[in-house]
């Protein structure tokens, strides 16, 4: 049985590599306002990409970084994100107990495609301070009908989106946007969505966590001045992403230090 769950996850890490590759394929998309129509191709020099320099990761790793025609580099952004697809990927799998555990197969296939979302996301709002509309709002709308039908206490999860909602809207809109942008607003909801209540409280309480660690580091370098923006969507993506695989856990062990 062991041995099976094994190959599971092997096949869950190069579904999570070739998915990555296809994110990356949606950044790009996204940054140039192309369809997803077409082949790969370089950035650079717009040579069609054969398939033996598709394959993820390793193709990076063959070709040292560069461009078989061009010999330009390219960018860490590709390998990064299929190695984390996968590793988030498996993740999701082995938390959700694979085939042997009475899983769910829709729910697992939500989950993947929330992981693509999200990070999708944090890779957008990293390079352009900006949340892509376009990515965000199926994702609300696909989290409502998975929350209609697999949640069990939908209330739960409007309540946490509601919570998520108010809170970003009330710093918008005492700072007139300047310390959250509407992009992060409209993330809370689909927050919310995910998590549910006690979960998006962990996930906020994480994302400014991590946004007052890097912000501090930032100053010290004086990479950033006080008055420079940083974008806080990697830092909401990131408490999500941890909220949803090891909620419970982490709010468990925090109770526990005052027992
Ligand atoms: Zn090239």
């Amino acid at each position: 049985m062991i041995m099976i769950f094994y190959f599971y996850c092997i096949f869950v890490l190069v579904l999570g590599l070739c998915i990555g590759s296809f994110l990356n394929c949606v950044i790009y998309r996204l940054e140039t306002k192309k369809t997803l129509k077409g082949r790969s191709f370089c950035p650079k020099c717009k040579k069609q990409l054969e398939w033996y320099d598709l394959v993820p990761v390793f193709s990076f790793l063959v070709l040292g970084g560069n461009c078989r025609n061009c010999k330009k580099k390219i960018s860490w952004q590709y390998p990064i994100v299929e190695t984390l697809t996968a590793l988030i990927f498996l993740l999701i799998f082995s938390a959700q107990g694979g085939p042997a555990s009475g899983w769910n197969f829709l729910s697992l296939i939500f989950w993947f495609y929330v992981a693509s979302v999200l990070i999708v996301i944090f890779i957008y709002d990293f390079k352009h301070y900006e949340i892509p509309d376009k990515v965000l709002f199926p994702a609300i709308a696909i989290t409502i009908i998975y929350d209609i039908f697999f949640s069990g206490d939908i209330f739960n999860f409007l309540l946490g989106s509601l919570i998520g909602f108010l809170f970003f809207f009330s710093i918008f809109f005492v700072s007139k946007g300047k310390w959250m942008g509407f992009g992060d607003v409209k993330f809370a909801i689909l927050m919310g969505l995910l998590l549910g209540v006690s979960n998006t409280l962990l996930a906020l309480f994480l994302a400014f966590f991590f946004g007052a660690i890097i912000g501090v580091i930032l100053m010290i370098g004086e990479k950033k001045g006080l008055k420079s923006e940083i974008p806080f969507g990697p830092f909401l993506v990131s408490g999500t992403l941890l909220a949803l695989l090891w909620g419970p856990r982490i709010i468990n062990w925090y109770l526990t230090l005052f027992t």
